[in-house]
């Protein structure tokens, strides 16, 4: 059984109305549901002030972490450093992202037991000893599970990922973090965070058809773009909300992630009652009746949303067309009745060579009973599936389901591979046969992220993102340009035949079912656990504090890297076959800014080591400066560091003696990990004098001796040819941000209380 702490929720709910009255006090009129759970977990207690959205920094009480097995090994190496017998909240861990997805599940799943034991073993018996939940690997992937056990309306949750505002669907409020910030609430210290701006989405009308609730996400990223949703949290509502699956609200939420979003939430309804009952959870539905007026917004909100939110868009989900947003960006939407013109226009390819659906996003019961209604037309209608077809379950126990409910077997019979229950092509954990040789090629998929590279390392790999439905209709046609609302497919008898809607039942008429979820639970005490870290290990490594700063300005630094255009966390710490050095920083650092276009010559981990004058590896560059003691800053561009929470982003400079990252502009996260490991991350106060830096400069920061909240720094920009320029650029660090510097990451500070 898995440990979900009952009494947690009931101690949080018996508070809750007084909370939400305090701060209906203070805030002055009618609240948002997300301020209702904002200022219900406030670490203060109730409310006495109101905060700024978009300024304020508060602390919070988060009721859970979250962890996935990629990010939760340095999670989990930071928290040993904070000398905690125990986490101080529920906590689990999921094994999903180091599974490589090549033949088939099970043998998928044997094979990474035994490449990735070290690690496993490492993170189950740190979980055994620090009271976490511990899921083991082939239990399924974080945020399904999460879903399924441990969301609950109206509580608030921090996870290692990026998509763990995938919970959302059941009414949390769940926000992807890095593992320093995990730490800290493990190790029992208040979360902070900027007081979110809030924007409104109001869902009239109703889906039908083929429109699934992946495409009013794709349709809401083509409005905000990547970055339309930064410093925000979303809350759905309307008609179109509540008539929608409980499942289906958790994959609008979790894409989330891709418009950059604080994260997402829709207030609790029955669609989320009927889920919780249908995992097993009659108490938490029970309970969550008895305050159910506070897990909404207040009377008269949602009729007059521009009053309360900053920002409100409207969607008609009766006009809603199924979209595909792609390739390389999830922002780009096409409606599919326009895709044959885009792919037209674009010179993108249209034959598709696989469709592959499910993932965290998109593998509900829902989405794999409408999936199967379509490739069962597949036998019915004489037709032959043109495209390579993949399933990933998001849990066992989803895929132990739609098993015995025939599903996978439909799918087999249109030549469907079954993949682990685990992350595998979403994150390129995909051993795709031919990925090597590059070529151009269009995949459709129903994940989240499409950035270059992503699912299978090829950079001239298209990728569509889609509801299950709809990949699954292009993976039948394999063809881009199919529109499956108004096209006809010509079958194996030479008639023309066209696809019903899909149509499926939100949740198994049966129930849900599992043999075994795949969980460990932890010891009851674990003092004499001990956990094992071989110093010759090539996976993981105990870290070491890094050092303080040295309290002067910082001078002489070189330009490590000014990176161009598009710089995510993937391009500053690759994913992909990198994943296994997670928990060893050293080793993961080789693959520092790797992926990140050098400015000056447009190449990839391409630039001049100002010590030779020659032109090297971006990490070897790094290791050259570190070992002659020279400091170094990055330079990047707008939203830099968006997609996955990974604070090894942050770490891997740190550790190699990058000092300051400066940028046009920065993903929130990402800005936050860069603090907490005592980087500085500074922005141009003026965007244009990213140009004014020259390959050769050196780099003073000046101002670091009265570094305070909202007052700027200076740097100047030293050229090769004797001139310098000298600009002003801001930051965003708070008192305390401010002491995480000095003491040279937050980290440092922790330790310090928990011993004191
Ligand atoms: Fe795994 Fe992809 Fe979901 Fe991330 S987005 S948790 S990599 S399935």
């Amino acid at each position: 059984m898995a440990l979900f702490d009952l009494d947690m929720m009931q101690s949080l709910y018996a508070k809750l109305g007084e909370r939400v009255e305090a701060a209906r006090k203070v805030v002055g009129r009618p609240l948002t549901y997300t301020e209702k759970i904002l200022y219900a977990h406030l670490t203060q207690g109730d409310a006495t002030t109101v905060y700024e959205r978009g300024k304020s920094y508060v602390d919070f009480g988060p009721d859970r972490v979250a962890m996935q097995d990629a990010t939760a090994q340095m999670a989990l190496l930071q928290f040993m450093q904070a000398g905690r017998p125990k986490v101080a909240v529920p906590s689990t861990v999921h094994c999903d992202h180091l599974i490589t997805a090549q033949v088939g599940s099970s043998e998928d799943l044997s094979k990474a037991v035994v490449e990735n034991q070290e690690v496993y073993d490492f993170l189950s018996s740190v979980s055994n000893k620090y009271g976490i939940g511990f899921w083991k690997p082939g239990a399924g992937i974080i945020h399904q599970v999460v879903l399924e056990n441990y969301a609950f309306p109206g509580g608030m949750m921090i996870g290692t990922d990026s998509h763990t505002v995938n919970a959302g669907g059941l009414g949390m409020i769940a926000i992807g973090v890095g593992g320093a910030d995990a730490c800290d609430v493990m190790a029992g210290l208040p979360w902070e965070l900027k007081f979110p701006k809030l924007i409104g989405v109001k869902l009239t009308g109703k889906l039908s058809g083929w429109t699934s609730p992946k495409d009013v996400i794709l349709k809401v990223a083509g409005i905000l773009t990547v970055k339309g949703g930064t410093g925000a949290i979303v809350e759905y509502f309307g008609e179109g909300a509540t008539s929608m699956s409980c499942t289906g609200k958790g994959t609008i939420c979790n894409m989330g992630a891709e418009i950059g979003a604080t994260t997402s939430t829709f207030a609790y309804d029955e669609s989320m009652e009927r889920y919780l009952r249908s995992t097993g959870r009659d108490a938490v539905a029970d309970i969550a009746n008895t305050v159910k007026e506070h897990l909404t917004a207040d009377a008269g909100v949602y009729a007059e949303p521009e009053k309360y939110f900053d920002q409100v868009i409207e969607i008609n989900l009766s006009e809603l067309e199924p979209h595909l947003n792609g390739p390389f960006t999830p922002d780009l939407a096409t409606p599919i009745s326009k895709m044959k013109e885009a792919a037209l226009a674009n010179g993108w390819p249209t034959k598709i060579e696989v469709g592959l659906i499910g993932s965290c996003t998109n593998s509900s019961y829902e989405d794999i009973a409408r999936s199967a209604s379509l490739a069962r037309q597949v036998a019915a209608k004489h037709l032959k599936t043109k495209a390579e077809f993949t399933i990933t379950p998001g849990s066992e126990q989803v895929r132990y389901t739609v098993e015995r409910d025939g599903f996978l077997a439909t799918f087999d019979e249109i030549g469907g591979k079954v993949f682990a229950n685990a992350c595998g092509p979403c994150i390129g954990m995909w051993a795709r046969v031919g990925a090597e040789k590059q070529e151009r090629n269009t995949i459709v998929h129903s994940f989240n992220r499409n950035f270059a590279k992503r699912a299978d390392g090829n950079p001239n790999t298209l990728a569509f993102v889609g509801s299950p439905e709809l990949v699954t209709a292009l993976a039948i046609a394999g063809d881009l340009t199919f529109n499956p609302l108004t096209d006809t497919l010509i079958n194996e008898l030479g008639e023309e035949v066209r696809l019903d809607d899909p149509s499926g039942d939100e949740l198994p008429p049966r129930g849900f079912d599992v043999e075994d979820a795949g969980y460990q639970a932890p010891a009851e005490d674990g003092s004499g656990i001990s956990v094992a870290v071989s110093p010759t290990s090539n996976r993981l490594q105990l870290l070491d504090p890094f050092a303080a700063w040295e309290g002067t300005d910082l001078k002489g630094l070189k330009v490590l890297i000014k990176a161009k255009g598009k710089c995510t966390t993937d391009h500053i710490s690759m994913a992909g076959p990198w994943l296994k050095y997670r928990g060893h920083l050293d080793n993961i650092s080789n693959n520092l800014l790797i992926g990140a276009v050098n400015f000056f010559n447009e190449k990839t981990d391409n630039v001049k080591n100002q010590l030779t004058g020659e032109y090297g590896p971006v990490p070897a560059t790094q290791r050259a400066y570190k070992a002659a003691g020279i400091g170094s800053i990055v330079v990047g561009d707008e939203n830099y560091g968006e997609g996955s929470s990974r604070e090894h982003a942050a770490m891997e400079p740190r550790h190699l003696g990058v000092r300051a990252v400066l940028v046009k502009s920065f993903a929130r996260i990402h800005e936050t990990n860069l603090k907490k490991q005592g980087m500085l991350a500074l922005t141009f106060a003026d965007k244009a004098d990213y140009d004014k830096i020259q390959e050769d400069d050196s780099v003073d920061i000046l101002g670091l001796t009265e570094f305070a909240p909202g007052k700027s720094l200076t740097l100047v920009f030293n050229h090769a040819d004797g001139t310098k320029d000298e600009v002003v650029v801001n930051h965003t660090y708070n008192d305390q941000q401010i002491e995480w510097f000095k003491a040279g990451a937050a980290l440092n500070i922790i330790r310090a209380q928990v011993a004191g």
